[in-house]
């Protein structure tokens, strides 16, 4: 675990002129839904080339005034991160591996040649905003508050060139358990059409762009009645991972495998800490090219025993069937398997306190 230093006072704190009334919030929390309502405030700052970072404030949520030759309207320069503040049971509020997370930030934006917002004052930022919106940390069991920073162009030139102003927000959404009704299966339709990422290409990064790009296969996967779509790698041979979660396969052995960091996948957050308590856990962890051939001979014949999604938003997503234009298959029982409910209920109860964090992956907030 890993405690606040001193506060810091980077951030100048403008509370809203008009935040709702603790009725009105209570009304939300009590109905939490994901990624529909915000809170009062949000972190806000601003970049130049000139004056570097700065005008760090906290200020009243609500609508951005863009001008409309904003480079980011028409070049797509962003980067978002995605992470929660969880409330345990004496009151504190957590949040899970945030540094990795501000790590990541910094290797999207660089990818997009937007500037480097230091580890410090991405956590600062987080921090400050869960402070001055404690309130809106929800304390039913399974819910949390998400934290969405993102950084995009703000400067009006219709150039194609690295943007010369920028803005950095977080904005914070209490959300409820992912699986209101314990943990449900989905079923992944393989995209053969599409493909996520190129080698060279922005798909280990966290830009707008990336899930774009995916809209339009995940439509269709809908359209034939899947709840979401896996890519594979540009070759086609390969799996990659879905919209928005890394994917892992448990074998009969007891071994987890998962495709390796190819330059084409987003590193996720969750994925790192599965692998190491899987590791721990006196499993055999490898991470390698899965071929999709490889995996469905693997369900069809048993030697696969459960594969599931993995990300911050659902921690593990069991993955019950998974079909393409000539296959069709059902992972184990189509259920979730012994091993995804393990990992779910270790990780879940390490983020919200109820197991020792052995790893230091809590920093309180
Ligand atoms: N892959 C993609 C494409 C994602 O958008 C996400 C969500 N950030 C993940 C994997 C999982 O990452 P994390 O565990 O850090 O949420």
């Amino acid at each position: 675990m890993t405690t606040p230093t001193a506060s810091s006072t980077s951030y100048e704190i403008r509370p809203s002129s008009n935040p709702r009334t603790v009725t009105e919030r209570a009304e939300v929390l009590a109905d939490l839904k994901f990624g529909t309502v915000f809170t009062d405030h949000m972190a806000h700052a601003t970049w130049t080339n000139q004056e570097g970072w700065h005008h760090r404030r906290i200020e009243a949520y609500g609508p951005l005034q863009l001008d409309p030759a904003s480079a980011v309207l028409h070049y797509a320069q962003e980067v978002f991160e995605g992470l929660k503040a969880y409330a345990h049971p004496d009151g504190s509020v957590w949040s899970f591996r945030p540094e990795a997370n501000a790590r990541r930030f910094a290797r999207s934006a660089e990818r997009l040649a937007l500037p480097q917002l230091s580890e410090e004052d991405f956590l600062d930022s987080v921090r400050q905003l869960v402070h001055t919106d404690v309130e809106w940390v929800p304390t039913t069991p399974g819910s949390s508050l998400y934290l969405r920073p993102f950084m995009f162009a703000s400067e009006a030139f219709l150039g194609v060139r690295a943007a010369q102003r920028v803005d950095y927000l977080v904005i914070a959404s209490p959300v409820g358990p992912y699986f209101a009704r314990g943990i449900t299966p989905v079923h992944i339709w393989v995209s053969e059409d599409y493909t996520r990422a190129a080698p060279g290409g922005t798909g280990a990064a966290k830009c707008g762009g990336n899930y774009a790009a995916s809209l339009l296969p995940q439509a269709d996967a809908a359209a034939r009645g899947f709840d979401q779509i896996l890519f594979l790698d540009p070759s086609g041979e390969n799996i990659e991972e879905l919209g928005g979660m890394n994917v892992v396969v448990i074998h009969a052995d007891g071994s987890a495998s998962t495709p390796r960091l190819t330059g084409s996948i987003l590193e996720g957050v969750t994925r790192s800490s599965i692998l190491t308590l899987l590791a721990e856990d006196g499993r055999t962890v490898t991470e390698r090219d899965i071929p999709l051939a490889e995996l469905v001979d693997g369900v069809r014949s048993g030697e696969v025993t459960e594969i599931f999604a993995c990300g911050t938003a659902a921690v593990v997503t069991p993955i019950g069937r998974l079909a393409g234009t000539d296959f069709d298959v059902t992972v184990g029982d189509g259920e979730a398997g012994q091993v995804t409910r393990d990992v779910h209920a270790t990780l879940t109860g390490i983020q919200y306190g109820t197991r020792e964090d052995t790893h230091g992956w809590l920093t309180r907030l």
